[in-house]
């Protein structure tokens, strides 16, 4: 269709740089004497990882940290020149790409230590080597059964001066509930492991625990340095608890590309699921489930269109849904701007909205803008 194909550029995220530096100065505040490594992995949680990581850095964060060496390389490829660290490898990962880019690399076994070292060797470069070890979440990190021969294995590459030994840092299961006992445990594993290396003469420059929740929750594990991802992009990982004055910075918007009327009786969308109880005017938003608006929110999410909520009425489409103006009396007319979700200070729905009707956590929200979708800036140091 001709309408939506034109106006399907106007579907856009709105990142609001001004936001992330003010995020970031919170968790600074609540970091106290520790650094603050900005995650920015999965594109900076769909926000765009080189232009959320300038204005973090610009707002005081000292490091980056990313999932792939990839998204490290991305990073310093835009210029970058901060320390960044990657820390989910597979075996045969261009560990050469992020020696030469001065990643770096978090360690989960021995034998990514030795594809690390293999690579140091071939380009005549120095390796930096960070341990991540496993304190009870089982997902990647040293296993504590292969530690031992990890730590052994660093002190002669570090004796070689084939690595430099960087920091230990490990990864916590339960930080969304500050008075977890599993927390408490995690961090004497952590605290025993960091010993461990010592025995091995591996003195780290630095370690660290905390992500957003803990950052803002558990200011006793902030160690060197805190790793928060979600609270920089201003959704408190801690909703029951508080919001911290996080501001989101993410707006998911598009425009509204047709108004029109719909009788008593008519069904809208797919199916007919909502059928007109009487004379209505509608607005067709141009976005759906293949820009991220998840079917399973037809019928139940609201649009901010003009001024207030509108309710969306039938199914979300591949690319657009409906959604109800009563009588219109506020005068929408197309090109209007239609409002998905947003920090909420205009009344529109947040992610934590769409999080809290899909069963699901803002996080999987600001991941599903996609596509179609563009990425537009605000504000920041560019
Ligand atoms: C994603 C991630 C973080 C950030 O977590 P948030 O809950 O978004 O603050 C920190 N550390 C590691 C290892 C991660 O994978």
């Amino acid at each position: 269709m001709a309408v939506s194909a034109d106006v399907n550029g106007q579907v856009e995220t709105v990142v609001d740089l001004e936001a992330i530096a003010h995020n970031v100065g919170v968790l600074r505040a609540h970091a106290g004497d520790a650094a603050v490594m900005v995650v920015v992995k999965a594109d900076g949680y769909n926000h765009g990882a080189v232009e959320v990581a300038r204005a973090a850095l610009a707002a005081g964060a000292a490091e980056l940290g990313v999932t792939t060496i990839e998204e490290a390389v991305e990073l310093r490829a835009a210029g970058i020149e901060a320390p960044i660290l990657c820390w989910l490898n597979v075996c045969d990962a261009d560990y050469a790409a992020a020696v030469a880019a001065d990643i770096e690399i978090g360690i989960s076994s021995p034998e990514q230590l030795v594809a690390v070292a293999a690579a140091a060797r071939e380009l005549g470069r120095r390796a930096i080597v960070t341990l991540k070890v496993d304190t009870g979440l089982n997902r990647n990190g040293v296993d504590p059964l292969v530690y031992p021969r990890v730590l052994a294995d660093l002190r002669k590459l570090v004796d070689e001066d084939i690595v430099r030994f960087r920091a230990i840092f490990s990864h916590l299961a339960h930080a969304d509930e500050p008075y977890n006992p599993v927390i408490d445990r995690q961090r004497d594993r952590f605290l025993e492991a960091i010993a461990t290396a010592k025995e091995y003469g591996l003195e780290p420059e630095l370690v660290h625990l905390a992500n957003s929740a803990a950052t803002l929750t558990r200011p006793d594990l902030a160690f060197d340095m805190v790793r928060p991802g979600i609270a920089v992009y201003g959704l408190t990982p801690v909703p029951d608890i508080g919001e911290f004055d996080l501001r989101p910075a993410m707006t998911f918007q598009a425009e509204v590309a047709l108004v029109k009327e719909v009788a008593a009786g008519e069904g809208v969308s797919y199916g007919h699921e909502w059928i007109a109880p009487a004379d209505t005017t509608v607005a067709l938003i141009p976005a759906g489930y293949a820009d991220g608006v998840f079917r399973t929110l037809g019928n139940r999410m609201e649009v901010w269109v003009a001024g207030r909520r509108r309710p969306n009425r039938g199914r979300v489409c591949m690319d657009q849904l409906v959604v109800d103006l009563g009588d219109n009396s506020d005068g929408v007319v197309e090109g209007d701007a239609a409002i998905l979700f947003g920090p909420g200070t205009r009344g529109e729905p947040r992610a934590q909205d769409w999080a809290d009707l899909l069963g699901t956590i803002h996080y999987e929200v600001v991941c599903a803008p996609r596509g179609r979708v563009h990425r537009r800036y605000r504000g920041g140091t560019r």
